[in-house]
């Protein structure tokens, strides 16, 4: 006998006519008024007390193995000082038998008001090695004993002068871009049990904020292996859609499978440009606070073309990172020639209307978009100048058609989709440039549920209607009845994942 279960009293998104939600196994199989609900007896019955029914979320773009690798490592973001670095990391070291990681620090809000040193970090930790990276993940710093470990304080290996910061003819311990990884590389790695481990608790932690399906970007293979580990295990609290890095994807094995409806392999990611913090965005004109600087685009047209053409064979989606306008332009142009009906835009941050205009003619199957940027890219206007009206808008864009799904971009932002649809409706700290781009909180909800399923090519996602998996979430307050700010309060009480219970602080 298959397993039903009745969500009753509750007011379903979509139509709070249908207050009964009938799961059947991992399906739904109905949803109506109360007379639905009464046709079941003899089955487990959920009172949801009169609270919303959304679809299961879908983080549309995530970085999966980075958050289950940083799990366990000091979070220092929002950190004053110098002197509150030490003691984080001094007391992080004291039930730590390896290496001491941190992450989240920005030296712009030290009363110090300079980038911390090794001996800094001496003076808190000696006898173990530490790195702490930067908010933006391009600078660290290290301890003297993790450079002595990773070889550098007795040479600096070839290449990378330039990226080891010094004081008078000493090494300080500030690391920058590649260098960060002379030294990180150092660290255990976890084996592949651990890391299914790690990702496991991740995973747990999603349901937990209602994400019932997550977009893994750039994944290693090593992580997709974790992930299979989980798999096979039953131990998949949610469903994940790997992107793999192109390196992984050239390297993987033939053997691979594309999986199932909890674990597969959708797509590859590639960049073909940088980012606004770093300059490294490819932009037609160049950066308002940088002359002559016009970032720097990564890929051709002609190189996504064929990339994209390829996987199309396989049933695989390329999705493409594009942050700058001349960026998006590069790839709207590779679907123009191409004919390209796979490809997925990550980002699409900057888009002028010239740009959008040709994004529009020749449409990606999908963009997807960071809404939390505009909550952390306080300082958009100053590389950008006027064209920051230009930037991450998504209104326009869903009224000319293109499909925007979203995402959080974790661990460079933060996990919880309740920031993220909040900043969607709000516009975080750029509201005053560009208030026409705020969302409804319903066009925010479809871009996290209906075209998020479509931009990880999952046709019976995002929806609660007969025939669709029963990915459902029950929130705390009724979404369409707060202020725009409360939305980041609200909490999911009980998160189902095909017709699985795998949150639940109802009763
Ligand atoms: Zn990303």
């Amino acid at each position: 006998m298959s397993r039903v279960i009745v969500l009753e009293n509750a007011r379903v998104m979509g139509s709070y006519e249908n207050t009964c939600i009938v799961v059947e196994d991992k399906y739904i199989v109905d949803v109506g008024g109360p007379s639905i609900c009464e046709k079941y007896d003899s089955v487990d019955r959920i009172d949801v007390g009169g609270r919303v029914v959304i679809p299961g979320l879908i983080d549309a773009h995530l970085h999966l193995g980075s958050l289950a690798l940083m799990h366990d490592w000091v979070d220092l973001r929002g950190v004053k000082s110098i002197e509150e670095l030490k003691n984080a990391i001094s007391s992080k070291a004291k039930t730590t038998s390896g290496w001491v990681l941190g992450r989240g620090w920005d030296h712009e809000l030290f009363v110090e008001k300079r980038l911390p040193t090794r001996w800094d970090l001496d003076e808190a930790v000696s006898d173990k090695p530490v790195v702490i990276v930067r908010i933006c993940g391009h600078v660290a710093v290290a301890n003297t004993m993790a450079l002595k470990l990773a070889g550098i304080l007795d040479k600096i290996p070839r290449g990378y002068e330039h990226l080891v910061g010094r004081e008078g003819n000493r090494i300080n311990g500030v690391l920058f871009e590649d260098a960060v990884k002379l030294v990180l590389d150092k660290a255990p790695k976890p084996s592949l049990g651990e890391l299914a481990d790690k990702i496991h608790t991740v995973l747990r932690r999603l349901a937990s904020y209602g994400i019932t399906t997550v977009h893994s970007m750039d994944a290693t293979m090593n992580e997709y292996r974790a992930l299979e580990i989980l798999r096979k295990e039953g131990r998949l609290p949610i469903r994940v859609r790997v992107f793999l890095s192109l390196r992984d994807y050239k390297e993987k094995p033939n053997t691979l499978t594309l999986g199932d409806e909890w674990l597969s392999i959708r797509g590859v990611k590639v960049f073909a440009d940088g980012s606004f913090g770093g300059r490294t965005a490819a932009l037609l004109e160049p950066y308002s606070d940088d002359p002559g600087n016009y970032g720097k685009l990564l890929l051709s047209k002609d190189s996504i073309g064929e990339l994209a053409r390829s996987l199309a064979g396989k049933g695989l989606s390329l999705a493409v990172h594009a942050i700058g306008d001349r960026a998006v332009l590069e790839v709207s142009k590779a679907i123009k020639e191409y004919g390209l009906g796979n490809v997925r835009i990550e980002h699409a941050s900057l888009t002028p209307p010239e740009v959008l205009d040709e994004l529009v003619s020749h449409k990606p199957y999908s963009i997807v978009v960071q809404p939390h940027f505009t909550v952390s890219d306080w300082w958009l206007k100053s590389r950008l100048g006027e064209r920051a009206k230009y930037a991450y808008m998504y209104k326009t864009m869903i009224s000319r058609g293109l499909v925007v799904a979203a995402g959080s971009d974790a661990p460079v932002e933060p996990v919880n989709p309740w920031l993220s649809l909040s900043a969607a409706i709000t516009r975080g700290r750029l509201r005053d440039i560009n208030p026409y781009e705020k969302l409804s909180i319903s066009e925010a909800l479809a871009m996290y549920t209906r075209n998020a399923s479509i931009a990880g090519l999952d046709k019976y996602l995002g929806n609660i209607r007969k025939g669709f998996y029963a990915d459902l979430v029950v929130v705390d307050e009724n979404p369409w009845g707060l202020y725009d700010e409360d939305v980041a309060g609200i909490k999911p009480v009980l998160v189902i994942v095909g017709g699985r219970i795998v949150y639940d602080i109802l009763h």
